[in-house]
């Protein structure tokens, strides 16, 4: 049998992250095969980690990272061919409506598993098996750019929503904030621009990669806080999770602004103290917050077309640290100029 190499480490315990051998893997977790090449690291890796965020699954301590996949198929079924180049979707549904919908992204059940993150091992592994249902195609020439489809889809679902959202009314969006320049922000601010709206992203980071990457993009770097912008967006795209952030935003909305909430916030008691004053200010100018997770069947679509239409030489700027297996727990280093940090799984 042949020995799988995998990233695992026991949630709330940093020290243990470590490489391990383990068995191929079991038919069970899927018909098609892949041979795992590339996965992303973001927060939520970091958070799992050190803070305890993730759940193993069933009756293990360790739990296999990585949700950003990219791996190509080894056994032929379920429509994909040997060869294909595919990343994996996150979330399993459970039974509940949203779910039998495609829309797990939306479950209510409460029930769903996410591979690398909650009750499933991850993709971070030499060789991975997913049910055809939860694999995407990638276009071979995205090579391996298609590491980013995952953080893709999650803002291709932030921007449909607040599209959906705008649509309610009469609504002629122009200026878009951004908050956080990190690889959620960038591409956020990618879909942005591609809509021919006016991106400006705000990021205490005065140095570093991100101002360039952001003027490249055509869009406008602020390294200021959020108040000191002066800016009065449609749109806000909230990717920090910091209260402090997201009550300035709120503090400066065109009216019938809509603002998506896309970080997960450390803490709810500064805004509740002034949630009063805040319902009252949305109420007046017809605007709404609104939060955001995960992605649904459709969005993986939107995701992958967003990445096409990109300028390939941005996208692979947005990769600014490659670590090899054997390595990984580096990945979970936040160093200066970071944005995007893979692990090679193949070295
Ligand atoms: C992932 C999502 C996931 C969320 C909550 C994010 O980092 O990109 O797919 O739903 O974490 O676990």
């Amino acid at each position: 049998m042949l020995r799988v190499r995998a990233l695992s480490v026991a949630p709330g315990q940093p020290s243990t992250a470590a490489v391990e051998e383990r068995s191929d893997p079991d038919p069970a977790e899927g018909s098609v095969l892949v041979e795992g090449l590339l996965v992303g690291m973001c927060g939520t890796d970091v958070e799992i980690a050190e803070d305890g965020f993730g759940i193993p699954p069933p009756g293990a301590e360790r739990i296999v990272l990585g949700h950003e996949s990219l791996g190509r198929v080894l056994e032929a079924a379920g429509g994909f061919a040997v060869g294909d180049l595919v990343a994996g979707v996150v979330r399993r549904p459970d039974g509940c409506g949203a779910c039998a919908a495609d829309q797990w992204d939306m479950c209510v059940g409460g029930e769903f598993l996410e591979r690398g993150i909650r009750r499933a091992d991850g993709y971070g592994a030499t060789r991975w098996r997913a049910d055809p249902r939860f694999l995407v195609r990638l276009d071979p020439a995205l090579d391996e750019l298609g590491v980013l489809l995952e953080p893709t889809t999650v803002v291709a679902k932030a921007w449909e929503q607040v599209e959906r959202i705008g649509s309610r009314a009469w609504w002629q969006p122009r200026t878009v904030l951004i908050t956080g320049a990190g690889p959620i922000g960038l591409l956020a601010a990618l879909l942005g621009v591609q809509r021919g709206l006016d991106v400006h992203v705000v990021d205490l980071m005065a140095d570093g990669p991100k101002p360039l990457l952001v003027d490249d993009l055509g869009a406008t770097y602020h390294s200021v806080p959020v108040a000191e912008t002066g800016l009065r967006p449609d749109v806000v795209i909230e990717c920090t999770g910091v209260s402090s952030v997201v009550w300035d935003c709120l503090n400066q909305l065109a009216p019938g602004a809509v603002v998506c909430l896309a970080g997960i916030s450390a803490g709810r008691a500064e805004l509740d103290r002034t949630a009063a004053v805040a319902a009252r200010e949305l109420l007046l100018s017809n605007e709404v917050v609104f939060g955001t997770v995960n992605a649904g069947a459709r969005h993986h679509g939107q995701a992958a077309l967003a990445l096409a239409r990109a300028d390939p030489s941005w996208l692979r700027r947005l990769i600014t640290r490659r670590v090899p297996l054997a390595d990984w727990p580096q990945a979970l280093e936040r160093r200066s100029g970071d944005v995007k940090v893979v692990v090679d799984l193949r070295a």
